[in-house]
């Protein structure tokens, strides 16, 4: 979908400079999702590079090498790290495997929904870290059938939403990575018991940032006193809670 360089606005890097390469294509429906412009592809679909002299639009179908071309357009330096991002990135894995050894010394971020571990076992090694963007079912709306193979379809019921992200969480401790959970507004405190749980029994090191929801799509964010409340309850689980707003939309950066 673009390719551009910008400040990480969320997570364990918030603040670092990074390319990010938004891969189109996703099957979730979280009620407050930024970008839903990412959610379907289409054999017309354009991408937009963003490079210091100006933005173009080109195919988006491209394989890694012409990926790897932009992302150098980008960041003539080839120091960056790239930020992989979405829609979800899993839907990918053959065109991440080969897009990392293109790479270099460029550091590799996932930016992923945490919903399809057997995806991310594909292309974790190819990954110098990994942030886990936690799903509340109670935000999800029915996944589209399309992408993930028969093996692998987007969790709908609660059981395997916790399976699922169990299993996520399981692969992504002990190694470079962080989870987030978006916090809309009106939800109880309970809502988010059964994921802290997980995150405390499978990956307890890992630092789970709260990410006030910015209202979109009729979506509300949470009050002051609704994230306190669950930061307060996070850390009685014993989690590394840290709360964090989308830095990028406070600044009104890409
Ligand atoms: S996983 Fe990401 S791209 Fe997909 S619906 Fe949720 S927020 Fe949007």
């Amino acid at each position: 979908m673009e390719v551009f360089s910008s400040f990480q606005g969320e997570g364990l890097y918030a603040g670092s400079p990074q390319v990010f390469l938004r891969l189109g294509g996703c099957p979730l429906r979280c009620a407050w999702c930024d970008t839903p412009a990412s959610w379907e592809t289409s054999p017309e679909a354009t991408a937009r590079v963003r490079v210091p002299e100006g933005t173009r639009s080109e195919s988006a179908w491209v394989s890694p090498e012409e990926a790897k071309l932009w992302i150098d357009e980008v960041d003539p330096s080839g120091r960056m790290t790239v930020s992989v991002t979405g829609g979800e990135p899993l839907l990918w894995a053959e065109f991440l495997l080969g897009l990392r050894p293109l790479l270099g010394r460029r550091r590799v971020h996932l930016e992923t929904a945490g919903a399809h571990p057997l995806s991310l076992s594909r292309v974790l090694d190819a990954c110098d870290h990994v942030s886990a963007d936690l799903k509340l079912p109670l935000d999800m709306g029915s996944p589209e059938s399309s992408g993930f193979s028969a093996e692998e379809p987007s969790p709908t019921t609660d059981a395997q939403w916790q399976r699922a992200r169990r299993a996520f969480l399981e692969s992504i401790s002990g190694r470079d990575a962080c989870c987030k959970v978006v916090v809309a507004g009106g939800h109880p405190v309970d809502a988010y018991s059964e994921l802290f749980e997980d995150v405390s029994e499978c990956a307890p090191e890992l630092p789970l940032f709260l990410q006030p929801a910015t209202p979109v799509r009729g979506a509300e964010g949470p009050t002051r006193e609704e994230v306190a409340e669950l930061s307060a309850s996070a850390e009685r689980s014993g989690l590394r809670v840290r709360v964090l707003g989308q830095l990028h939309r406070a600044w009104r950066l890409p």
